[in-house]
């Protein structure tokens, strides 16, 4: 990945971790900034939710459409989680990284091994709840699955925490102010790694150079 290329971040947590809110946040941020930062919208197979729209939160779609295009090769990653399919489409992604866009995947410790594979350079936070009884009043307080979904999800949310390791950072959400801040930080630290900084040092280099054989 070159210096001008975007960044690529996945954040992973378990459904009820809070890391759409969170993303958004960072990105309301950066844009404060000047930079050009995407949320990347998912495919998926799972009925949307009252609230959801299709081409803001997901695209839904049917299982032989996402599968066409699992065949197709159009999905950077895709998995089945908690008896649904998600992927993330390559158009998603691709063009606006090389344009210089950041951009931001949620999705499941599956799809975060996928993308790490053959773009290594992604930066993968893991953004953990703070505890048991917080992560069930946050699946309950949203109204939106059936107690039997949302203890399926506690149960997929074991397993995936347990992959922590895996991860650059993580980010446990007990304050969102908090937790916010912690993203916005490991969004400064990814730029400040040396490929991302290259051209600038090699200028600062090259003038100590010039100036120190002036010397001798
Ligand atoms: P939910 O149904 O609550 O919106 O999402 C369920 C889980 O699927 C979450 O852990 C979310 O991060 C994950 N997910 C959402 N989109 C994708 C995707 O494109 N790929 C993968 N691998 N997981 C996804």
């Amino acid at each position: 990945m070159g210096e001008s290329r975007g960044e690529l971040f996945i954040v992973a947590s378990p459904s009820g971790g809070g890391k759409t809110t969170l993303i958004r946040r960072v990105m309301q941020e950066l844009s404060a900034e000047g930079r050009e930062a995407h949320f990347s919208v998912s495919h998926t197979t799972r009925a949307p939710r009252a609230c959801e729209r299709h081409g803001v939160d997901y695209y839904f779609v049917d299982r032989p459409a996402f599968q066409t295009m699992a065949a197709r090769g159009e999905f950077l990653e895709f998995a089945e989680v908690h008896g649904n399919l998600y992927g993330t489409s390559r158009a998603e992604v691709e063009g606006r990284l090389d344009r210089g866009c950041d951009v931001f995947l949620d999705i499941d410790v599956q799809g975060a091994r996928q993308v790490r594979a053959f773009l290594p350079d992604a930066v993968k936070v893991f953004v953990f709840p703070p505890s048991h009884e917080e992560l069930h009043r946050r699946l309950v307080a949203r109204r939106q699955d059936s107690e039997a979904t949302i203890a399926l999800r506690i149960r997929n949310a074991v397993q995936e925490m347990r992959e922590y390791a895996e991860f650059d950072y993580v980010i446990i959400n007990e304050r969102l102010e908090d937790a916010t801040r912690a993203l916005a930080s490991v969004v400064a630290a990814a730029r400040m790694r040396p490929f991302r900084v290259r051209a600038r040092v090699q200028t600062i280099l090259e003038g100590f150079e010039r100036a120190v054989k002036k010397e001798e």
